[in-house]
Formats: C-alpha cells, sequence, structure tokens
C-alpha cells in the first residue's frame, strides 16, 4: 500500500510540548500529540471506492492487512505523526472554551494528483481534548456520517468526504437518548477525509486566549494552502481570506437549503473554514416540508439550528470568525462591512436556487413573494419535499388545474386532510406557476431536464440510514453498499431502487433515530 505522504499542518504550526495523553487546557499550540487505540478486533463494514482511488489506492490495497491496520488505527503510517486538533468554539449560542479533536485523531496528509487530502479516525480513543468523554464513536452514528458524507458529495453540496467505515470489535457504552438508560453499541471508527479539517473554532481558541502570534500563524498557514490566491500576512489579505470563507460558507448553506439538508448541530466548531459540510451528527432530511424542523432533540425547545434559521445562523457564526480575525486587521470595520454584505449576497443565490428548482429561467420582481407562498402552502398539510419538487418536474404546461394537483398527490402523507380549501389553494398556486411557465415559453422537456439535476430523486432519508444500521448492528452490510451506489446517482432515475423514491413510512415517525436524533455519538 502506497502512500503520498506530504504533511504541512503537524510540520509548520506549533505542537503542544507535552506528550502525554490527559485532558488538559492546551495553550499556544493547534494541536497535540495523539496516538489511535488499539482496535481489539477490527473489520471493514464499507469502503468507498471511489475515495479508495481518490487517495491512490487500489481493490487489492482495500483487501489487504494492512489497510485494516491503517485505516482502524491499529497501526501508523510509518514516517508519520498523528495528532489531535486545538479549537474553540460557540456551542448553541455560547462560549464554550476549549473544545478540540475529542475522538477525531488526524493520521497524515496525502497530496495524490495535486490534490490535499488530510485524513482522520473518528472514534478511535481519547486525545488531549476528550474532557470527560470516551473519544469512541458507535456503529449507528458511524454509517450516518459515513453514507451521508459520500452523498452530499454526489448531490452537489462541498463536504468532508469518507474512505472507510470499519467496526473496532469494541463494546461502547451510550445513554443514546440522554433518559438515563445506557446501553452497549458496538465501537466504529470513520476514515475521514479533506483538504484540511480547520474550522472557525480553531482562530476562535487563539482569539479568545488573546494569543496574536499563533492567530496569525493559523491563519497565515490557512491562507498559504487554501486560499492561494490571496496573499498571506497583509492586512487586505485577512480581509479578502475572511469574504471568501463568507462566499463558502454561504455557498454550503445554500445547497443545504436547495437539497432539505439540516445539520442539527452548526456550532462554530463544526463550521469547516473551507465552506464544506462537516461533522455529521444528528443531521436530518425534510421529509414533510417544515421550515422550523430539526433532527437534533437537544435542540428541540429552541429550533436554534432548524432549516429555516441555517442561513441566518451560518451568519452569526461568521461573525464570530470576523471578532476572533479582528486582531489580524485591528479594526473591525472591513469585517462588518462584509458581514452587511451577506445579505445582499444570499438573497439573488437565494432566488436563483428556488428558480432553478422550479425550472424557470426568467427573473421577475414578485419572484420572492412567490416563493415565500409556495413555502407557506407546503405547510399547510404535511408535503414530502423530494417527492414534491421531483414530481413537479413532470406537469405538462397545457394541464387543466385538476390535471395538476394529480402530479403532486404523491408528496402529500395525509390524503385525507386534502380539503376543498387546501385544495384550492394548489390548485391557483399551480395555475399561477402555469401562467408563469407559459409566459417564459416554457418547453415541458426542457424543464424537467433542468429540474432534475438539482431537485434529488434520491436522498438519505433518516428511517433508511436507521435500516440500514439496523441491518448493520446484524452483521449484514448490504443495505449500506446499496444505499452507497445508488446515492452516487441521486438525481438519475434508477428503476431498481424505485422503492427509495417514497414518503417516510408511518412507523419511523416517531422512531428513535428515524425523527429522533440526539448528540450521542
Ligand atoms: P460535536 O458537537 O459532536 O461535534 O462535538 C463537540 C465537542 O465534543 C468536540 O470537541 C468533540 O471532539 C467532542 N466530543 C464529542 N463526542 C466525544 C466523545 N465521545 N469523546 C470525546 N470527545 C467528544
Ligand atoms: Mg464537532
Amino acid at each position: 500500500m502506497k502512500l503520498n505522504i506530504n504533511d504541512t499542518f503537524n510540520k509548520e504550526l506549533p505542537k503542544d510540548s507535552i506528550e502525554e495523553n490527559f485532558p488538559r487546557q492546551v495553550v499556544e499550540s493547534c494541536f497535540s500529540s495523539a496516538v489511535p487505540r488499539t482496535p481489539s478486533n477490527p473489520k471493514i463494514v464499507h469502503v468507498s471506492d471511489e475515495m479508495l482511488q481518490a487517495i491512490g489506492l487500489t481493490e487489492q490495497d482495500k483487501s489487504s492487512q494492512e489497510f485494516l491496520n491503517v485505516f482502524s488505527g491499529k497501526k501508523i503510517i510509518q514516517g508519520t505523526a498523528p495528532y489531535a486538533m486545538c479549537y474553540g468554539g460557540h456551542q448553541f449560542g455560547h462560549w464554550a472554551g476549549q473544545l478540540g479533536d475529542g475522538r477525531a485523531i488526524n493520521l497524515t496528509e496525502l497530496l495524490v494528483d495535486n490534490k490535499r487530502w488530510a485524513i482522520q479516525l473518528k472514534g478511535s480513543g481519547a486525545t488531549p481534548y476528550s474532557r470527560t468523554a470516551d473519544g469512541l464513536a458507535v456503529l449507528r452514528s458511524s454509517v450516518r456520517e459515513h453514507l451521508c458524507s459520500e452523498a452530499m458529495h454526489h448531490l452537489g453540496v462541498p463536504t468532508t468526504r469518507s474512505l472507510s467505515l470499519m467496526l473496532t470489535g469494541d463494546q461502547v457504552l451510550r445513554d443514546m437518548m440522554y433518559d438515563g438508560n445506557p446501553d452497549y453499541e458496538k465501537g466504529a471508527v470513520v476514515c475521514r477525509l479533506a483538504p484540511s479539517f480547520i474550522r472557525f473554532g480553531n482562530f476562535q481558541i487563539f482569539a479568545s486566549r488573546q494569543d496574536e502570534k499563533n492567530l496569525k500563524t493559523l491563519t497565515d498557514y490557512t491562507i498559504r494552502h487554501f486560499f492561494p490566491q490571496i496573499k498571506e500576512g497583509t492586512k487586505e489579505g485577512y480581509i479578502k481570506f475572511f469574504e471568501d470563507v463568507l462566499d463558502r460558507t454561504l455557498e454550503m448553506v445554500i445547497h443545504w437549503q436547495r437539497v432539505g439538508f439540516v445539520h442539527g448541530v452548526m456550532n462554530t466548531d463544526n463550521l469547516s473554514i473551507l465552506g464544506l459540510t462537516i461533522d455529521y451528527g444528528p443531521y436530518g432530511w425534510l421529509e414533510g416540508y417544515e421550515d422550523n424542523w430539526t433532527p437534533n432533540t437537544t435542540d428541540s425547545q429552541h429550533h436554534r439550528y432548524s432549516y429555516a434559521k441555517q442561513p441566518g445562523i451560518a451568519l452569526w457564526n461568521l461573525a464570530q470568525l470576523g471578532s476572533a480575525l479582528v486582531p489580524l486587521i485591528g479594526e473591525a470595520k472591513p469585517l462588518q462591512a462584509i458581514l452587511d454584505g451577506y445579505k445582499g449576497k444570499y438573497q439573488p443565490k437565494y432566488l436563483s436556487m428556488m428558480r432553478s428548482k422550479l425550472g424557470l429561467h426568467t427573473e421577475k420582481s414578485t419572484d420572492d413573494l412567490f416563493f415565500e407562498e409556495l413555502e407557506k402552502i407546503l405547510q399547510v398539510t404535511e408535503t414530502d419535499m423530494t417527492i414534491f419538487f421531483r414530481n413537479l418536474a413532470n406537469l405538462k404546461i397545457e394541464n387543466t388545474a385538476s390535471e395538476l394537483t394529480s402530479y403532486i398527490l404523491d408528496a402529500f402523507y395525509k390524503p385525507e386532510e386534502l380539503t376543498e380549501n387546501i385544495l384550492k389553494l394548489w390548485n391557483d398556486w399551480l395555475a399561477k406557476y402555469t401562467d408563469r411557465l407559459r409566459s417564459e415559453d416554457s418547453i415541458d422537456k426542457e424543464r424537467k431536464q433542468s429540474m432534475d439535476v438539482v431537485n434529488p430523486k434520491y436522498v438519505l432519508r433518516n428511517y433508511m440510514a436507521q435500516l440500514a444500521i439496523d441491518k448493520a448492528d446484524q452483521g449484514d452490510y448490504t443495505l449500506i453498499d446499496s444505499f452507497y451506489h445508488m446515492l452516487k446517482l441521486p438525481y438519475d432515475d434508477q428503476p431498481e431502487y424505485e422503492q427509495w423514491f417514497a414518503k417516510r413510512p408511518e412507523w419511523a415517525r416517531h422512531k428513535v433515530g428515524c425523527s429522533m436524533l440526539s448528540c450521542s455519538s
């Protein structure tokens, strides 16, 4: 197994001088040494063939003992020095101080075809940042992370990736619903990859400690490697850096809104400086379209991280990052100006995303109201977001009003709730929609083609992930593999997977793992 090692983070940035592994505050350092815990009996559950290739490995490598050993944490790659990163963060709106990689260990960085990949094991034991926790992960949350990160990539959403999912052979104690009923679950390790795992919180921790020297060192490193078009070490460069991070974050959130993804824990330690979706915990997909929905039971009271709030929370998080960068610039004004520009940038992108979902190719000044009206009607009775947009593309302009509703009937969870009033709301909206299509000389076939590449047919619904988890728990990994393959082509009609283009079944409505998720992972 040949890996093209090219470490930068642990070579160019300051390291914690303490080598021992015990929980502590780590100052004036970007990372600490951390060695993965030896799994007692590692076994491969699933490997992403695409990521295998991306890092220059072959099918033969995949079946080697070395692959199993390296990506389960059993063996350290020669010439590398694994580490855990130091970062802080705002959790649910409050500064939480030092957090850090409490259960992620960075193995090394690779350079393959001019692309940098940092490799990280998640769930491979305690680090100096684990606080009172165990540094481990369970099969349940690891299946969710592995499948969803790959699915998101294929949906066109910027994300960290996942190479492999392995069982460690060890048992892990978890109180899944935080209700005082802990139970043993199978331990697992996911190997995830990204050009870098640096988060907003990596900058915040230095700012919070008035450590400007290391704040600058980290920012210069980040610019040098990941924002090469920017000049490091200059005031203008830092301002441009912040603007680029804002643009990338905004782009990511627009994609989330487009596909109906709800991250669930948008704390500043869970926001990537590269604008990648990171830290798949209690995330979920809108099934019934509901603005206020969050999959995270920990957030069920305040809905801070609900679907509709994601764009605003991204801005709030960017404001925290901006504050952290002020010492490098010497004033807050230029950063504030960039933050003030967020709404003005978001709105046109949001409108253009919605137009694409509806197959509209012209702009109208009333578009915002038109979309708002749709978002309201979608919530009058529970309506499946994915099925609604996907089926809307089948509509023919010359259809009569009553024919039009037939296209979207499959999207309603409770057809018995479709009163005359509700049907009228839909008829009116659909009539307006078809008028609009006619006014821009929309062609049915072309419109369907353009809509089908932005409205996915298959997403990893919460209950689907749970089915794959339940099977995997019994040692059957076939559903994980099926979903992995299906979700590689989320916009294609795949007849063999037609059963997964369906509403969430009733049994899943209130089942743990399907509609309710906690941070316990
Ligand atoms: P999260 O919000 O899940 O991304 O995690 C917040 C913080 O808690 C991060 O610093 C994680 O590394 C840490 N953390 C979460 N779960 C564990 C665990 N099982 N063991 C150690 N640290 C953890
Ligand atoms: Mg996190």
